[in-house]
Parts: structure tokens; sequence; C-alpha cells
């Protein structure tokens, strides 16, 4: 028998958790689950396993609203953040409505029944369960599960040492005194490398081909902690909270506005942790402005550090091709490695790899367009969450389970069953990401679109957006209707 849930979430990761807990507290009588297709909970942060993974903002946003992060540290481990997410689903009951181990291939939408029909496959059994739902929501990330990017690298079957991909971390690596070389230069990258020269690797080298932007961060912020001890709970997570927005959006916004005058605040925060022997100009100015890309942070100047003791090196160069011993680089030097870490990024796919389709007909995303990067232009009943990259992503998924709410009880108050966002067709078109990076790049064409203006642009700014998702529903992008045959087939 095929089962009917009101709501169907895809993805127990951060984002599904919130889009439970703000759909199951206003439509306390409504049913929803929660398909997985892993066996647990918490999507990113119990997928990577590398030493020292941690988040890279802070957790007073990263954390939900409705579950404030007390820790003192505002920089937390991977571990730390798992057991939160899996508290805030315990407490809230949200784990008893997860569907372990079910995967979403596709979703029709059937526009005289007014629902989903879902085909999802049990990655435990490989059996093929059928379910379906009123509204659907895409929480499933924006990033393969299954596969790490890794560029092709020449003579890879030449190197006789490990080579290991941080997504993919194998729990018993011993890497003790041995030479490591990490590929990369991101937020994983300078996560990793001191982590790896703090945990007992012998060497720890940092090829990278182009810098990235970095700055310190204290990992405890000592006037969140004071606010934090002193004051009533609530209001201190508050007024951390707004504190952190102010700082960070802030901080993005005066980056993007004066791009030379970031540069430079930027170069001399970095130069003054440098050993002399390494130079600012040679290993860490990027040749974009920052933000193009996304700004990496180091807890209390770790990778520094780790430079300054010289258990870890900096190189900037080219990969020719792997060796036997390691790596040989364009520049002829080669770096002879017991372990080659390929820190290269993610591999992004839109709604975790699941086809959708209306009225049988499947919908080729690139020729959707994204309203308030949420929904899906000719996609009815249909939400989706992707957060922002230049702020915690919790902050977007937040903005848009409270739209959601408010679109679902304006239909339950109306008695409309169907919500679809139609496009305008003077609106041009704009890639949904208007980010630099390469992961960004590779995949960017497979996505919907967003518009050239309002409400169909993303802003990635959190104060913009919070006017934008405070407009009624009743938007006049948004046609509400409920098909004749409705009620007959619901009954049925
Ligand atoms: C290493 C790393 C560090 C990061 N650090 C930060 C940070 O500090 N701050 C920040 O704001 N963001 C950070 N991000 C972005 C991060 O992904 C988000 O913070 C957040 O965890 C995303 O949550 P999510 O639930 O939307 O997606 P995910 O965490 O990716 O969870 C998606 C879930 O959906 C499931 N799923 C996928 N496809 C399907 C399917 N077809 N059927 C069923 N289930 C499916 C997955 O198994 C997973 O459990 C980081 C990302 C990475 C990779």
């Amino acid at each position: 028998m095929t089962q009917h849930f009101n709501h169907i979430i895809v993805g127990a990761g951060l984002s599904g958790i919130d889009a439970a807990y703000h759909l199951n507290k206003a439509f306390p009588d409504s049913s929803y689950a929660v398909l997985e297709m892993r066996h647990a909970l918490g999507g990113t942060w119990d997928l990577f396993r590398y030493p020292g993974v941690r988040s890279d903002s802070d957790m007073y946003t990263l954390g939900f609203r409705w579950k404030a992060w007390t820790g003192t540290k505002a920089i937390a481990d991977g571990a730390d953040i798992r057991a939160y997410l899996e508290e805030a689903a315990a407490e809230n009951g949200i784990d008893e409505h997860i569907l372990f181990h079910h995967k979403l291939l596709r979703a029709d939408f059937d526009s005289n029944a007014a629902r989903w029909r879902l085909t999802v496959q049990r990655t435990d059994t490989d059996e093929t369960v059928e379910l379906t739902c009123d509204f659907l929501m895409s929480t499933s990330g924006y990033y393969r599960y299954d596969e790490g990017f890794t560029p092709e690298f020449e003579g890879r079957d030449d190197f006789a040492g490990q080579i290991v991909h941080p997504q993919h971390w194998p729990e018993d690596l011993d890497y003790a005194g041995k030479r490591v070389v990490v590929i990369g230069s991101g937020a994983t990258a300078v996560t990793l490398i001191p982590a790896l020269a703090n945990s007992g690797a012998g060497h720890v080298t940092m090829l990278q081909r182009t810098p990235t932007y970095i700055i310190s961060q204290p990992e405890t912020d000592p006037v969140a902690k004071k606010m934090l001890t002193t004051l009533p709970q609530r209001m201190a997570s508050k007024m951390v909270r707004g504190r952190y927005l102010a700082m960070h959006i802030g901080f993005y916004e005066f980056c993007r506005k004066r791009p030379k005058e970031a540069r430079f605040l930027l170069r001399k925060l970095l130069e003054r942790q440098l050993p002399d022997d390494i130079k600012f100009d040679d290993h860490f100015q990027p040749p974009y402005d920052p933000w193009d890309q996304r700004l990496c942070l180091v807890p209390r100047g770790d990778l520094f550090k780790a430079l300054r003791k010289h258990t870890v090196d900096v190189v900037t160069d080219h990969i020719d091709r792997f060796t036997e011993k390691g790596i040989l680089l364009k520049s002829g030097q080669e770096l002879e490695a017991d372990i080659i870490v390929t820190a290269t990024g993610l591999n992004l796919i839109a709604f975790g790899g699941a086809e959708l389709a209306v009225d049988g007909e499947t919908v080729n995303l690139p020729d959707t367009m994204a309203f308030k990067g949420m929904m899906l232009s000719g996609i009815p009943n249909f939400a989706f969450i992707v957060g922002y990259t230049n702020a915690s992503w919790t902050l977007k998924a937040d903005l848009v389970c409270q739209y959601v709410v408010r679109m679902l009880q304006h239909m339950r108050d109306t008695g409309q069953s169907v919500v679809v966002p139609r496009k305008d067709p003077s609106v041009g078109e704009e890639p949904f990401l208007d980010f630099a990076a390469g992961y960004v790049l590779r995949a960017v064409e497979q996505f919907p679109k967003q518009g050239s203006q309002e409400p169909w642009k993303l802003k990635m700014n959190y104060f913009r957006d919070r006017k934008v998702f405070a407009e009624s529903v009743q938007h006049p992008a948004l046609e509400y209707s409920n098909p004749p045959k409705h009620r007959a087939s619901v009954a049925g």
C-alpha cells in the first residue's frame, strides 16, 4: 500500500531538521516524514570525519533559532555539531519521523490529485517504495555524498603511497610520523593541515595552485562568553546571535563594497602571523577579490602557528604528475609523500540527484527559475533549502521554513491545495549560484536559474532577505488553485 503524508522532507541534515521543526510546530495535526538515504542524521556533520573537522561559521548563527547554541566555543567541532543536531531532533520527536535508508529517486506531481508520488529506493534492501505527499521539501544539501571531487592527476596509479579524499576519510588511517601532502587551499585544507600536524603527522605540506583569503578568529569569543554566563539565557542567545550577524554580514558587505581596503586589511592581519621565510605575496595573495570565493577562517591562527613551528610548509605551484614517490610540480620540484590528501572539493548536485516531474513530464532544471531561492517556477507544492555561502546556512533555512509555513497556512485558510510560482518572461536569467569557486562553476549549468531581479534574484544578504521573506505570501508570482478533481482524488 502506498503511504501518504501531508509533508515529506528529503534529507535529515541541518536543513531537514529545521524544516521538520517548523512544519510540525505550525501543523501539529499534519503527518510528515523525513526521508534520509543514509543510516544517520546530521548530513554534512555526520559524513565528514577528517581530523579537525569543524564549522567555519559561528555556531550562534549556524545553530537553530529555536535551540540556542549555549557552548562558549563559537567555532565547533564536527562531533559537537552532530551531537547538537541529534539532540535537537530527539527533543522535538523529529527522530521518530525519519525514514532512514530511504533515497528519493523521482517525484512526480499529479495535478489532478494535487499530490506528489515519490519513487524511493531502500538503500539497505534495494527495494523500491512508493509514497505520496501533498507538499514536498527538498533539504538534500548541495553536493554528492558518494563521491568528492578529485581532478584527473596523471600518474595517479604510479604513486606508491596512499591517496585519501577528506570526504571519505578512512577511520583507521595511520599518518603518525608520515609525510603528508594536502592538495588544496580551501576550508577543508586549512582545517585539516594544522590538525594533522598537531596530531602526530611527520610533516605536512600544503600544496596549492591558487591562494585563498584566510582570516584568523579566536575560537572563544570573550564578549559572547560574558553575555552567555551573566545574562538570562534567552536574552544572551539573542544578543550573541545579533552580534555575530552584524559582524559577519557587515564584514562581507565591507569586502564587496571596498575590495581594495578589504585586501589591505586582510593582508595586514595575515602578514604578521607568517614566519620570515614565508612570503605573503608568494603564497597568500589570491588573484581575486575577498568573497569572490568563500573566505577561510582559522581558529586561533592554528595554521600559522604550525607554519611558524615548521611542522607545516606551503608550496604554491601546479601539479605536473604523480610519481612513485610523490608529486612532480611544473617548476620541476618533487614533493615526496607517504600520503596524499586531495582536498580538492565537492561535486555539486541539485536535490540529491532526485528527478522531478509534473504530470509525467520530467523537469529540466535549467529551464526553471528559483522564486526567492526556495521554489521553482512551474513546479507546484515544492520548496527547497540552499543556504548562504557567505553566512551561516541556517539563516536562510529559517527564512525559507517560515515562508513555507505561512504559505501553507494561507492555503489551509483559503481552502487551496496547490501553489506554484509562475515565471515572469520579462525577467532575465542568471546562474543560480553567483559564486566563482571552481566547484560551483563546474556544475552550475545543471542547476535551475535565478532571475535578474527580485523575487527571482538571490541576494546572499540576510538582512535584505529578511525583508524579502517577510512579504505577503499572496505574491503576484505565486498562483494558488484547487483542481476540481482534488477532493475526489484525496477521498479516493
Ligand atoms: C566540510 C564542510 C564544512 C561546512 N561548514 C559550514 C559552516 O561552517 N557553516 C555553514 O553555514 N555551512 C557550512 N557548510 C555547508 C553545509 O553543508 C551546511 O552548513 C549544512 O550542513 C547543510 O545542511 P543541509 O541539511 O542543507 O545539507 P546536508 O548537510 O548536505 O544534508 C543533506 C542530507 O540529505 C540526504 N540526502 C541527499 N540526497 C538525498 C536523497 N535523494 N534522498 C534522501 N536523502 C538524501 C543526505 O544523506 C544528508 O543527510 C559546510 C559544508 C562542508 C562540506
